[in-house]
């Protein structure tokens, strides 16, 4: 069997699961093909032993035992005892909240059975609390030993996502090795099929926090994966001669702007000026600390291209952050008598008259999420791709990005001469290090905004205890503040308030008229409305989940309050904290944090006291995760790459470069190799 018979293939092709089961493995592993399980590492171990003289507090103990007596409590608020015997060993099978005719249905008396859980020692003798496993003694041998345990979603237990996994093992054959062998004996790397079955069996709790040979090899992939489809980028730029974009003033010559732009602006989009009158295709990105005005210099780089007759596309990462654009670009371009639409996943019912406009050459500007990267949307002549917090998009999203414009023109009406045009201009506000940047995004250069616009006051932020929560709300109703709340978006299985409490909390200090939410699961329309009236002074307190992280720009807004802020990463809070500040007012951050809270934890709620300086932050935020913290890595917004962090593994990333270099590019292997680590994003799933 070719390894994409099978590893793209849904795992229920492999495994019997119920259709909810399926869901759930999607939210879990970020699909349910067989690669998305097997791509979903555990994150940590659990030990199952047998020896009742010697187990530690973290075991669990694995024992065949015969079922004596059921000892039913006088009341409900007493435990449930089962009487059991192991050999000579007699012990009790305690539940807290139980169901006694379960119970007895579970262990009929005389019965033999195998249990398996914590266990702890006490006067009355051994106990064991809430087996997690019941079942037949012959099944005893699989329940002993390491087990993973891995990163799960609520609603799915350990149990099935193991099984799923174990299920796939067995039904597959082994996967093909796409790197030769001369390679992996030259770099020493394990076989890919091999460090997948190392990663899923664990020996001990070594195997998951370190940097196996088995998580070597697969990081090693991700980077190559990564290479191929640079090069893959590179390839199908150089195909195509760009044409040539000068300013004419056509359009940008009656373009008004409420201010003036300064001088970083300027220098930005005379670098993007020169690329766009260049025969070379541009690849160029703009980075610039949140709030710098990134945006206006997209603006104006998409105006050019316009006035020359092509079409632009501004990429956004959230709906939220789209309808903001496209609300803001509509406004600068009032009387400018240019063509703007928007194009989001959850509104297809405009899509059949976009798509025929985007082909007939009438809508010129086109904002949107992902939903633009559909197979089916196709543009007359586009000129200019602008990626907004590119961090957030994949190698493939851009791949994709740049095939519609060498595509551009073959179907549309009337036929247009294809424009050849792949223009990229990329926007971010997380400064990213050189080895970095090449690793993700090949050759490319960087124009970097380092100074705001003038009169921005700084903002200054505060770190308390949530327990402050009484005084803070206090001073705040009594402030004539505008305030955004952000509670993180918290799993139903964690026993914390989620954002629904919080704002009947605040509703009940605040006038229920001044509080409003807003998270990801609600309509765009909703979410548009709500950013709008908060826009317009219509109420105080936005309650919000991450949703607002990037880039919305609402400037009267100035007190931004983070729940369990320790609990972010540096770049998030930095992000979320540049909502604010955007104004005339003075404008504060309020760190709220629960106990405990980790060491780096700490740090970085001091680093965001100390500093508003983004790249200072950034670099913190690399020496942090160096310290090998998974928390920030997952929040570092490089969620693209998953198995491989560049700044520790510079080594790694030659490697991959000098595999790539011997690989055949256009080889079914390496087509399996860059679809493996493809996931599917979507905007609320990933962003919700
Ligand atoms: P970011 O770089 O974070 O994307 P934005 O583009 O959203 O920042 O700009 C932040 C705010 O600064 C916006 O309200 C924008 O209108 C404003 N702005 C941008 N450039 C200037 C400028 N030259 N002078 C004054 N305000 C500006
Ligand atoms: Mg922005």
């Amino acid at each position: 069997m070719k390894a994409s018979d099978f590893l793209f293939s849904p795992v229920t092709d492999f495994v019997k699961i119920s259709d909810h089961t399926i869901k759930l493995l999607k939210k879990c592993c970020g699909g349910y093909r067989v690669i998305d399980l097997l791509l979903h590492f555990p994150s940590s171990i659990q030990n199952r032993t047998t020896d009742v003289d010697n187990f530690s507090d973290k075991d669990k103990l694995t024992l065949v035992v015969q079922v004596m007596e059921h000892v039913a409590p006088a009341g409900k608020s007493h435990p449930y005892k089962i009487i059991v015997a192991a050999g000579t060993l007699k012990l009790q099978i305690i539940y807290f909240n139980y169901n006694a005719y379960y119970l007895h249905k579970t262990f009929p008396i005389g019965e033999t059975l195998c249990v398996s859980g914590n266990a702890q020692r006490t006067i009355g003798g051994l106990q064991i609390i809430h087996p997690d496993i019941v079942t037949q003694p012959s099944y005893a041998k699989y329940h002993v030993g390491v087990e993973a345990i891995y990163p799960l979603t609520a609603g799915l237990s350990n149990k099935t996502l193991s099984y799923a996994i174990a299920t796939i093992f067995k039904n597959i054959p082994e996967i093909p090795e796409h790197i030769p062998p001369d390679l992996l004996n030259k770099y020493k790397l394990m076989k890919f099929h091999e460090a997948i079955w190392a990663i899923h069996h664990p020996k001990n709790i070594a195997d998951i926090v370190t940097m196996t040979e088995a998580r070597q090899r697969i990081a090693v992939d991700e980077l190559l994966a990564n290479q191929i489809r640079l090069r893959q980028i590179r390839e199908t730029m150089n195909e195509h001669r760009s044409k040539i974009i000068r300013e004419n003033g056509k359009i940008t010559g009656r373009l008004k702007l409420p201010f003036k732009l300064t001088r970083d602006q300027i220098r930005c989009l005379n670098d993007i000026k020169k690329d766009l009158a260049s025969p070379d295709p541009m690849n160029r990105l703009v980075q610039g600390d949140v709030g710098a005005g990134k945006t206006v210099v997209a603006f104006l780089s998409m105006l050019l291209v316009i006035e020359n007759g092509f079409q632009a596309v501004l990429l956004a990462p959230t709906e939220i952050l789209a309808m903001q654009h496209y609300s803001t670009l509509k406004n600068l371009s009032e009387n400018l008598g240019i063509n703007i639409d928007i194009m989001l996943g959850s509104n297809r019912r405009k899509r059949p008259l976009q798509i025929e406009n985007l082909k007939n050459n009438s809508i010129q500007l086109l904002v949107g999420t992902h939903a633009i990267l559909e197979d089916n949307i196709e543009f007359a002549n586009l000129g200019l791709v602008v990626i907004d917090e590119q961090h957030r998009f994949g190698v493939l999203q851009r791949v994709k990005l740049i095939k519609k414009c060498q595509n551009s023109g073959q179907n549309s009406t009337p036929p247009t001469e294809s424009s050849g045009v792949s223009n990229v201009l990329a926007m971010s506000a997380t400064p990213i290090p050189r080895t970095l940047l090449l690793g993700c995004y090949g050759d490319l250069n960087v124009s970097t905004i380092k100074t705001k616009p003038a009169g921005r006051k700084p903002i200054e932020t505060m770190v308390f205890n949530v327990s402050k929560i009484g005084e803070l709300t206090a001073r705040l109703r009594e402030s004539d503040s505008q305030i955004y709340w952000v509670c993180p978006v918290i799993e139903e299985s964690e026993a914390l308030m989620d954002i629904t409490t919080r704002c009947e909390y605040l509703n009940n200090i605040f006038s229920a008229s001044e509080v409003r939410i807003l998270h990801g699961k609600m309509k765009p329309q909703e979410k548009n409305s709500v950013i709008n009236d908060f826009k317009n002074k219509k109420f105080k307190l936005l309650v919000s989940t991450t949703v607002i992280e990037v880039g919305v720009d609402i400037p009267s807004a100035n007190v931004m309050v983070i729940e369990h802020a320790e609990r972010f990463g540096l770049a998030q809070l930095h992000q979320l904290r540049g909502r604010v500040g955007r104004g005339s007012d003075a404008a504060y951050c309020i760190l709220l944090y629960h106990h405990p809270v980790s060491k780096i934890g700490q740090r970085r709620l001091q680093l965001m006291r100390e500093t508003n300086d983004g790249f200072l932050l950034s670099e913190e935020d690399l020496k942090l995760r160096g310290a090998g913290d998974i928390l920030g890595k997952e929040q570092s917004g490089f969620n693209s790459l998953r198995f491989s962090e560049f700044t520790d593994n510079y080594s790694l990333l030659k490697m991959a470069e000098e595999i790539a270099n011997a690989l055949d590019l256009k080889s079914e292997n390496t087509a399996v190799l860059c679809d493996m680590f493809n996931r599917i994003e979507n905007d609320t799933s990933v962003f919700g």
